[in-house]
């Protein structure tokens, strides 16, 4: 066993002795009451279905991720996209122009930006064999001022999901904090570590309502970590951050369970015939690789010019043939079957 993990080592000075802002709805709670009337915040009066604040908690909201997932209230932050609780994370942990934290590329750049943003150092440890994080070589790269390790699994833009051993070394040896990113996990047979949160006290989870559950537009992303971390988290969370329009439209999209469930299985199954029609018939195609995510990457004979053709015909696609270990890739997302067929048709069409 590892000494008992204390989060307070691990928070911004300035953080920990931290006033939050306390909003009007903070103060008087019941906002649901009928025989009260509400003047303290400044609100226009007449109604129009928006005239009041958003619930700065989202409690409706997270009463149902809560139930869905079996997971306490408190553990639960909701943000104005996981970007937003990202940016939180390195703004609490992350003393500026002092840490530092450790990224694995290929991977998601936002992680990079926001180090950038807020002065922290990104060391980047490159993926190993089959895109697998490299657990030795990550921790002998930590040093008393690294704060996070980002994780994400399933991994953009590689399609592959990290090993559980080697995130469970990483859990464990690690002194700071490891953030998961399963923006993806929705469209992967494999589990969520949502079930192990309580066995993990520096294990921050994130999540989105921004692929699977098709809500890129409303801005809602989870974060699922101990009580301790949310806490701190909500503290310097802007009161008001997730908008009334963005909380109803996704109470309403999380109850539609089957139609989520129903969508995520088409995408599952169009991945598979794509996978196969571009590993059969695409001569300049060399590598698909395996992908748990909404999206394949693959290898080609020149990453650049296929990019080029593609447009030509209408397709839009990724080009990730600049990043790390990802020479002439390319990343398509899964699309429609209409859309998939008139992919297919183009690659073929510019062989
Ligand atoms: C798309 C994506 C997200 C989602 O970000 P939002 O701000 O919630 O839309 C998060 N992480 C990864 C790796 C992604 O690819």
């Amino acid at each position: 066993m590892k000494t008992a993990f204390n989060i307070h080592t691990l928070v911004r000075d300035n953080i920990k002795s931290l006033q939050p802002y306390s909003s009007a709805r903070d103060e008087y709670k019941d906002a649901s009451s009928d025989n009260m009337i509400f003047l303290d915040a400044n609100e226009n009066p007449f109604e129009n279905g928006v005239n009041r604040y958003p619930d700065p908690q989202q409690n409706k909201v997270k009463d149902l991720l809560s139930t869905t997932k079996k997971i306490a209230k408190e553990n639960i932050l909701l943000g104005n996209g996981s970007d937003e609780v990202l940016d939180l994370i390195f703004r609490v942990f992350c003393e500026p122009n002092k840490d530092n934290i450790i990224t694995l590329p290929p991977t998601y750049g936002m992680y990079g930006v926001l180090a950038n943003i807020n002065a922290i150092e990104n060391r980047k440890v490159l993926l190993k064999d089959e895109f697998q994080p490299d657990s030795d070589q990550i921790l002998s790269t930590t040093d008393k001022n690294t704060k996070l390790i980002f994780l994400c699994s399933p991994n953009n833009p590689t399609g592959n999901s990290f090993k559980p051993e080697i995130i469970e070394v990483l859990l464990t040896k690690f002194k700071g904090l490891i953030i998961l990113d399963e923006a993806y996990i929705d469209f992967s047979k494999k589990e969520s570590w949502l079930s192990k949160l309580n066995q993990f006290p520096n294990l921050i989870i994130t999540q989105t309502l921004s692929k699977a559950y098709g809500l890129a537009g409303i801005r809602l992303g989870i974060c699922y970590a101990s009580k301790e971390i949310i806490k701190f988290l909500n503290n310097i969370k802007p009161p008001y951050n997730v908008n009334h329009l963005t909380q109803q439209r996704a109470l309403k999209r999380l109850k539609s369970f089957d139609e989520v469930t129903n969508e995520i299985e088409q995408l599952i199954s169009e991945r598979k015939r794509l996978k196969q029609e571009l590993e059969c018939c695409v001569s300049y195609i060399e590598k698909v690789y395996p992908s748990d995510g909404n999206f394949l990457l693959i290898k080609v004979d020149d990453a650049n010019k296929r990019y080029q053709q593609l447009i030509e015909y209408g397709v839009v696609i990724r080009n990730r043939t600049n990043q790390p270990l990802c020479e002439n890739c390319l990343r398509i997302s899964v699309g429609i079957c209409e859309e998939n067929q008139k992919l297919i048709r183009a690659l073929k069409a510019i062989q």
